[in-house]
């Protein structure tokens, strides 16, 4: 019984795999059509002449092709330049995005997974333009879900994730590069990328994890620790996990990006 069991659940997962790999984007890294890992996504992304296997009309959320992109923008709305964009064929980790999903005010709160909003993932800039437009990669998402499903596994009942940051246009990026560590590379110009921390008790900041009366690394290394553990569950949603302490401007948080290959830092 348990033999097949794990037979059952090895072909459930080589099916997956395929199905992933066949609408993998450029960075050959696959997409998740359906739920995945965590069970808990809603929606997944495809340019309008793109097939998916097995896939339905209610989770499909049409791109924008990056080559709606001109002159560093899309109608009014400044995204700037990739870092590789006229560097074509260097590491596909870092090609440019295949497209873009709009946002309107009208699918702000889109559910795009059980805890994750669409509006949560906007740059935080040109606040009068619309429609904005956004890079999303349901990798990241799963390993958000799988992250609250560990912390509460660990005794930590969170109702979800506060996003500080989650995609940059490279526009808004270049703004701080060099500052707080940004990176020119960033991952969150790929949409595979978010600065993270839960905040059930509304303080908006970080919770106090460990119940210790302070709200500080100890805090922020129970949230890295936990997408640790996923990754180590999950391989193929490997990435980076960077701790950061608290400033005058915000409290300690945890960036959390599924870029492929294994980074840590801070902390
Ligand atoms: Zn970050």
């Amino acid at each position: 019984m348990r033999n097949t069991c794990r037979i059952a659940a090895l072909a459930g997962l080589l099916v997956f795999t395929l199905l992933g790999s066949l609408a993998a984007g450029p960075s050959g890294l696959g997409i998740f059509p359906f739920a995945g890992y965590s069970g808990k996504l809603k929606a997944f992304f495809a340019l309008p002449d793109e097939t998916v296997p097995g896939e339905t009309a209610s989770q499909r959320i049409p791109l924008v092709p990056f080559s709606a992109k001109v002159n560093g923008r899309i109608g009014g709305y400044k995204l700037g330049a990739w870092p590789y964009e006229k560097k074509e064929g260097s590491n596909p980790t870092y090609a440019n995005p295949k497209g873009f999903v709009e946002v309107t005010k009208d699918n702000l709160s889109l559910h795009l997974s059980e805890h994750f909003t669409l509006g949560q993932f906007v740059t935080k800039d040109q606040i009068s333009v619309w429609p904005k437009y956004v890079v999303l990669q349901p990798r990241l998402l799963d390993k958000l879900e799988l992250t609250i499903a560990e912390l509460r596994r660990e005794g930590h009942p969170v109702s979800g994730l506060v996003v500080m940051s989650g995609f940059r246009t490279p526009e808004y990026n270049e703004q701080g590069v060099g500052v707080g560590g940004r990176s020119a590379v960033s991952r969150h110009q790929y949409g595979d990328a978010a600065d993270v921390y839960p905040n059930d008790r509304g303080k908006g900041r970080m919770d106090d994890l460990n119940g210790d009366g302070r709200v500080d690394l100890t805090d922020a290394r129970i949230l890295a620790n936990a997408a640790d553990v996923v990754e180590r569950q999950h391989p193929e949603l490997v990435g980076g996990i960077g701790i950061y302490h608290a400033t005058s401007g915000h409290g300690p948080f945890v960036h959390i990006d599924a870029r492929g290959t294994r980074a840590r830092w801070g902390g």
